[in-house]
């Protein structure tokens, strides 16, 4: 079945002109290159839910509100395991509170471990191998994929980005919005959680300039960034500072997170507790700062009227598989992101189980906003699952990993009808299975062993041949061994 419903809107994006800029990030309006013609999301085709997908009844869903906003809010560096979500418990009671008056998703998976393939993946809903910001060397943005602003715009939607990481801007990216609300954080490196203040300013700003009531359309993308390195949560009672063999190391100092991740790596455990302290500090001030974010929509009366998805672009490694930080493998605690959707028609209280990827966020913020969803997009609406969580529903995601040597690593997890889900690992010189749901710290690795020779095989195949977009895939790998 098809939950997608005609565009309900083609009116032009008004004209947009003007503008000014300043170093410290005030907002930057880029005149609409007007490059819309082929992104009017007119393709006839969806990424294909299965067809014995079966909708919970009309009269438990809330009545669908139509909705103007959509805000897609990304937090920079934020680990799955630290957002409560059903029955995994959190430390972000904000954010989970408006999570539980929505969908969220236990399994979600980012398809890339570091900030601009992985935003360029969340966007574009699609994969890595298609939108082409693979190696670390070499970032691009293909301009033939579309992204949602692109998407969004030609059907009357303001575009706008607000983001406080740099390098979800760079690449091509922001050129794609009508409205640059990005912070330039020069020279506020350390102090990042002042920068997520600075950036809730800009949500204000863009919002008294260009939101003037409830029926004004708009996306907008957010991208907080506390929880990225350093950890230097701003608060005068935390110490920062760490003797080490002679040398004084600043968890507030940018420059300072190599040497750290040294040590954590060579079994420093002084500096690893630390290090996981100050994260949740950052963590913990994160929602804070979302609360603030939330406020500002609640005080101008858009709640009701405004969809909202929130994630994070990746992880963060503190020495669970032998890496600090990220971009340096797609294991769990890199990959592993939080994810939620709230607002107009979308029920309370599910929880989502099965495997989803952050390609498939964009599709499943325009299904809702009842905008067609282009064809070429390779994620898929999860609006599917959100309205039969309980299903024996079979899906998948996929990640990838380029490094400056020129190997890749792939992964994949993948669930089966019975409810198991799994990971295979293929890296430049070995590879790794898990199985996810038992294992999700993927401590066991079952590559080889020759009980589980059967799903290694279809997991195998999978990273062998090209990716899917979700409709191919489940035609090809639905059924299962
Ligand atoms: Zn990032």
């Amino acid at each position: 079945m098809r939950h997608v419903t005609a565009v309900s809107s083609l009116i032009l994006a008004a004209a947009v002109a003007g503008g000014c800029s300043d170093p410290y990030g005030d907002p930057l309006v880029i005149v609409d290159g007007g490059d819309d013609d082929d992104a009017t999301g007119d393709d006839d085709t969806t990424p294909a839910p299965d067809d014995d997908t079966t909708p919970v009844d009309d009269d438990t869903s809330p009545p669908v509100k139509g909705v103007n906003g959509v805000v897609l809010l990304v937090i920079d560096t934020l680990r799955g395991d630290r957002v409560g979500c059903g029955d995994r418990p959190g430390m972000m009671p904000t954010v989970e509170a408006m999570l539980a008056g929505g969908a969220c998703f236990q399994r979600a998976k980012s398809n890339a471990p570091w900030t601009t393939p992985s935003t360029a993946a969340i966007l574009g809903g699609v994969h890595g191998q298609t939108h082409g910001m693979i190696d670390q060397a070499e970032d691009s943005l293909d301009p033939a994929v579309d992204i949602a602003p692109d998407v969004y715009a030609p059907l009357g939607f303001l575009t706008a980005q607000a983001s406080a990481n740099h390098a979800a801007v760079q690449a091509g990216i922001v050129e794609r919005f009508q409205y640059d609300y990005n912070n330039r954080f020069d020279g506020l490196e350390i102090n990042d959680v002042l920068v997520d203040q600075y950036l809730v300013d800009h949500v204000m700003d863009f919002l008294d300039e260009r939101v003037p009531s409830a029926e004004t359309k708009f996306f907008l993308h957010v991208q907080m960034y506390a929880p990225h390195f350093p950890f230097c949560p701003q608060d005068p009672k935390t110490e920062t500072q760490y003797e080490v063999e002679g040398e004084t190391l600043d968890f507030c100092r940018l420059n300072d997170g190599t040497v750290i991740g040294d040590h954590v790596q060579a079994g420093n455990e002084e500096l690893l507790e630390a290090a996981l302290a100050l994260y949740d500090q950052e963590v913990e001030r994160t929602d804070e700062q979302f609360a603030a974010l939330v406020q500002l929509f609640e005080d101008r009366g858009l709640m009701d009227t405004t969809l909202f998805a929130f994630t994070a672009d990746h992880g963060e490694a503190f020495n669970e598989h032998g890496h600090w930080g990220h971009s340096a493998g797609l294991t769990f605690d890199q990959i592993d992101v939080p994810l939620g959707i709230w607002g107009p028609g979308v029920p309370a209280g599910v929880v989502v189980t099965q495997p989803v990827s952050t390609v498939d966020i964009v599709p499943t913020l325009l299904d809702y906003s009842e905008v067609q969803v282009p064809s070429d997009m390779e994620g898929a609406s999860l609006r599917w699952l959100v309205e039969d969580p309980s299903g024996d529903h079979v899906t998948r995601a996929y990640s990838l990993l380029g490094t400056s040597t020129g190997g890749m690593h792939y992964g994949i997890t993948t669930n089966r009808p019975d409810g198991t889900a799994w990971t295979l690992l293929q890296m430049p010189f070995v590879s790794a299975l898990f199985h996810t749901e038992a294992d999700p710290q993927e401590m066991q690795d079952l590559y080889g062993d020759a009980g589980h020779s059967a799903i290694q095989a279809e997991l195998q195949l999978m990273l062998d041949e090209p990716v899917l977009n979700y409709g191919e895939w489940l035609d090809r790998y639905g059924q299962g061994p």
